[in-house]
């Protein structure tokens, strides 16, 4: 998961990054169940967003692969972006909808 509002959780205090990561928990578990991991806006964490994580059960995981696709219309681009061609699996890769990101 990620969060409602798209804050940079580094520069929030500890009760507004707990609250953005609970709200956004709870909203979620409504639909799907809950969701143990999330990845801060923009990648951007430090100890407090960890700490803070971790007091509401839940880890923090940032994508191996960006594929861009907020800067690119084109699915054949998109899928390139996130074929790294390697051989390796299990790549994270956050999809987007909406060009307002
Ligand atoms: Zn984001």
């Amino acid at each position: 998961m990620h969060t409602l509002t798209h804050r940079n959780l580094t520069f929030l205090s500890v009760t507004e990054i707990r609250k953005e990561l609970f709200d956004t928990s709870e909203l979620i578990a409504a639909y799907r169940g809950k969701d143990p991991f999330f990845s801060g806006p923009g990648g951007q964490y430090n100890a407090k967003v960890v700490k803070v994580a971790e007091s509401l059960n839940m880890s923090m995981v940032l994508w191996t692969v960006f594929p861009k696709d907020h800067e690119e219309d084109d699915p054949n681009v998109i899928i390139k972006e996130c074929s790294p061609g390697d051989g390796r699996r299990g790549y994270i890769v956050p999809f987007r909808q909406g060009a307002d990101l």
